[in-house]
């Protein structure tokens, strides 16, 4: 299925690229790392090196810091792409795209130099947004009046910090990370909380468990945890006790990524579901020229395209919101996605009849990766528990 709103020869030229680097490095490469079952072990930094190799790592990067300075409808489509691939993938990249996009501009001028030319160096360089802790999760994205429990006090030219994050993806990985920790004590999370930019290998953070995952394999979640970290004054994102709006600020178009991210998988089974039809007979021909079949094919494409334009409309706004940006688009193009791709998941397999349930078939991989975003990125309930704070205000 072609993509649409290409508008010029460059982003064709970009997906092209992409498709063959899916095609090249990802589909023959998949299949074994998903199986793997030390969750370590799924992750490949041999993707990520020939990511590298043909400038998708850092392409959000604006080309004075060595990228190609992608726009975030651009960006959605490559995420898709790459979801078609494999979501894992997908998301490993979707968090250091978004992440270079957001330290572009919420980094002052001396981090940017300090941080931004050993990232785009780095043929392994990836990024991570520490948030989630096991007690604090739909807390943070309503949010209620709660605070974080990992916390920084304030010393001499810094911080120390205690605590810890969990389920952070690329929490192993990363070279960097935007790491939110409550610096005022006693109010709620939103009115004391602080963003910090923090290096790997910082003495007092080290990696706790890497998360063994259901499905989403080829990505790595981790716990991160603090035991009297010293975060100096330099490493502050903005203004201490204004993380939540380095949050409102800067990722307005997250929640279009992760939708893209969940879309290519749901891209991947249609094809999956549609390849089968064609195949597998009965009643003498094939699935396809059954009407029931015909009709849940189309059903499904439909899905994908409303999907699709959501995304799309998302991105392009959160790019230009002076043009009607409106907030529940950063939050429910991944509720629609994932719930579509959801659905694609249970006709696809529907439509292999048995043969899906059997490893071989290919689906049920799919079937565990389009689970993942039911909840990432915030629970779909929630997200539309925090649209309508933003439609019911009053
Ligand atoms: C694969 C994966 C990758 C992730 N990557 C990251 C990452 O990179 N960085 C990061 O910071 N976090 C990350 N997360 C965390 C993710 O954002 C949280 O898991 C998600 O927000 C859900 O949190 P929870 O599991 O604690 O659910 P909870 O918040 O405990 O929710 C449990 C259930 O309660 C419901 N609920 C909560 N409040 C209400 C209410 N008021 N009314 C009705 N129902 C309610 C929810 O909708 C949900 O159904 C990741 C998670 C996963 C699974």
């Amino acid at each position: 299925m072609e993509q649409i709103f290409i508008v010029n020869e460059d982003q064709r030229a970009i997906l092209k690229t992409v498709a063959r680097f899916v095609k090249e490095e990802v589909t023959p490469r998949a299949a074994a790392l998903d199986a793997n079952p030390d969750p370590e072990q799924g992750y490949s930094f041999e993707i990520v090196e020939k990511a590298h190799e043909v400038g998708i790592r850092t392409m959000t990067l604006s080309e004075e810091w060595g990228g190609l300075g992608t726009d975030s409808l651009t960006t959605a489509m490559v995420i898709e792409e790459l979801g078609k691939g494999d979501l894992g993938v997908s998301v490993i990249m979707a968090q250091t795209l978004k992440i270079a996009q957001i330290m572009q501009k919420a980094l002052n001028p001396e981090q940017r130099v300090r941080v931004l030319p050993g990232f785009a160096a780095d043929p392994r360089g990836m990024l991570a947004i520490g948030i989630t802790e096991p007690d604090n999760a739909s807390n943070y994205f309503l949010p209620y009046p709660t605070p974080f429990r990992t916390t920084a006090e304030k010393t001499k030219g810094g911080w120390i910090v205690n605590g810890m994050k969990h389920f952070i993806s690329n929490g192993n990985r990363a070279s960097y990370y935007l790491l939110f920790v409550q610096t005022e004590k006693g109010i709620p999370m939103a009115a004391g909380t602080t963003c910090f930019l923090l290096e790997r290998g910082r003495p007092g953070f080290t990696i706790g468990r890497v998360h063994d995952k259901m499905g989403e394999r080829l990505a790595n979640n981790a716990e991160l945890v603090f035991q009297d970290c010293f975060i100096p004054d330099e490493n502050v994102v903005g203004k201490a006790g204004n993380g939540f709006n380095v949050m409102a600020e800067f990722f307005p178009q997250s929640n279009a990524y992760a939708a893209a991210s969940v879309l290519g998988v749901a891209c991947a089974l249609h094809q999956k579901a549609i390849d089968w039809a064609k195949l597998r007979i009965q009643g003498g021909k094939p699935l396809i020229e059954h009407d029931g079949i015909r009709a849940q094919l189309v059903e499904m494409r439909m899905l994908i395209d409303a999907s699709r334009s959501y995304i799309h409309r998302a991105c392009w706004l959160a790019d230009h919101q002076e043009q009607g940006w409106d907030k529940t688009l950063g939050v429910l193009p991944k509720a629609m996605a994932s719930q579509a791709a959801w659905k694609i998941a249970t006709w696809c397999l529907e439509i292999h009849g048995g043969h899906g349930y059997m490893k071989e078939a290919g689906v049920e991989k799919l079937v565990r990766d389009a689970a993942a975003f039911l909840h990432s990125d915030g629970v779909n309930r929630t997200l539309f528990l925090k649209a309508a704070n933003f439609m019911f205000k009053d």
